[in-house]
């Protein structure tokens, strides 16, 4: 059995940088610039301008009674200057006077007819000085996935189109002879197919594009011909189930023969079977069937696989320090990533169990918001230690 790192660091090593497309801002969110950084095109703000409703002043004239005269507002060209002992009543957004150096908010002045009072206002008070968020011609680095702030930015420096990593096509196979689509009847012996959906809905997570192929008998034939076909149409294969020692156990066969077996068997627990190869140049990553142990063994090793391919670090998920509530046992072998849930309290994170750590036990890995990882070497969690734990959903 291959351990953990050694098992990440050789499927990392198979990573492949995708190409580069064009995409609108408004379809960036989520995806990753292929540039380090871009220049900004414009001074962002493009002018200077108030950033309160009330009076454009000269600092000089303050405190003072002044003569109003005139108003600009969000959208128009401030064009007539401010003459000393004057003000202009002023929005939100619009252009400073040319003259005015200061603003005073309408919630401070006193109002007469032609005449406005302005206490002492400063120099430079409520005004946004062009360029004083972003000056043209400056590089900006927006790291990692596009965050809606980051469309912001874009959208701010008057770009509409982006260039950033085309996502991964993977394709996700299926074997096994018991399974079926939901929304069909079982029959007997029959079961429903949890990792098609599931594998698919964890590649869109992760940054890929799922190409769902098929769900396969377990027939050597009928597996390599999707192999095939899966390492032809997409990036990155993704099969699960058929890995493991059983008579009907062909995907790692066919890996052998038809292409190369990289690795097989990992010491981590859920997910012992793992196997990784490639075939026709293509990465096969072949998941255990059971669900629990495919959708962990894909966050562990298929994430950053794919996350690699995008450019990016590690498998992007924070990671804490977390207190187990109770004992939970686990395999002494191997390195077990226990499905928890997790909590704050009394200054530290606890992790409560979140359900039976089987393998085939669906519900709980819904319920976890995380990993507990217990290293290998030991048969149990314990509650007097802290564990690295992977938080994998929302906490509440
Ligand atoms: P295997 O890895 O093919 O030996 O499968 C291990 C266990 O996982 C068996 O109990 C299978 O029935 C189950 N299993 C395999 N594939 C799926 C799937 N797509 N959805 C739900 N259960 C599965
Ligand atoms: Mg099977």
């Amino acid at each position: 059995m291959l351990p953990f790192e050694e098992a990440l660091r050789r499927i990392l090593a198979l990573a492949r940088q995708t190409d580069v497309e064009i995409v609108p801002i408004e379809t960036a969110r989520g995806r990753v610039l292929a540039d380090e950084s871009i220049t900004a095109p414009v001074d962002v703000p493009p002018f200077t301008n108030s950033s309160m409703d009330g009076f454009a002043v000269r600092s000089a004239d303050t405190p003072g009674e002044l003569t109003l005269a005139g108003e600009v507002s969000a959208g128009s060209e401030a064009t007539v200057a401010l003459a000393a002992g004057t003000t202009q009543r002023i929005m939100t957004g619009a252009p400073l006077p040319p003259g005015a150096d200061a603003v005073a908010p309408l919630e401070v002045v006193v109002e007469a007819d032609d005449a406005v009072h302005v206490p002492a206002t400063e120099r430079g008070a409520y005004v946004r000085q062009a360029g004083s968020d972003t000056r043209a011609g400056s590089r900006i680095a927006l790291g990692g996935r596009v965050s809606p702030a980051g469309i912001a930015v874009l959208a701010s420096l008057g770009v509409s189109e982006v260039r950033v990593r085309r996502r991964p096509v993977v394709a996700v196979i299926s074997t096994g002879d018991e399974l079926v689509a939901p929304g069909t009847p079982l029959a007997p012996g029959q079961i429903y197919d949890a990792n098609t959906p599931a594998l698919a809905a964890s590649i869109e997570e992760a940054g890929g594009e799922p190409l769902v192929l098929a769900r396969l008998p377990d027939r050597m034939d009928a597996i390599e011909a999707a192999l095939v076909d899966g390492a032809a149409r997409a990036d990155l294969v993704v099969t699960s189930g058929g890995v493991s020692v059983g008579r009907h156990d062909h995907v790692r066969e066919v890996l052998e023969r038809r292409g190369s077996l990289e690795f097989w068997r990992i010491a981590v627990q859920p997910g012992k079977p793992l196997a990784v190869g490639s075939l026709d140049g293509t990465t096969v990553v072949g998941l255990p069937g059971n669900p629990v142990s495919a959708l962990v063994t894909f966050e562990l090793f298929v994430r950053p696989l794919i996350r690699a391919s995008l450019c990016l670090p590690g498998r992007g998920r924070l990671q804490v320090h977390a207190r187990p509530d109770a004992e939970m046992v686990k395999d002494r072998d191997r390195r077990a990533f226990l499905r928890v849930k997790i909590r704050r309290e009394a200054g530290e994170f606890r992790a409560g169990s979140a359900g039976g750590q089987g393998s085939a036990q669906l519900r709980p890995l819904a319920a976890a918001s995380g990993l507990l990882i217990v290293p290998e070497g030991e048969a149990a969690a314990d509650p007097d230690r802290i564990y690295e734990t992977i938080v994998t959903g929302e906490l509440t």
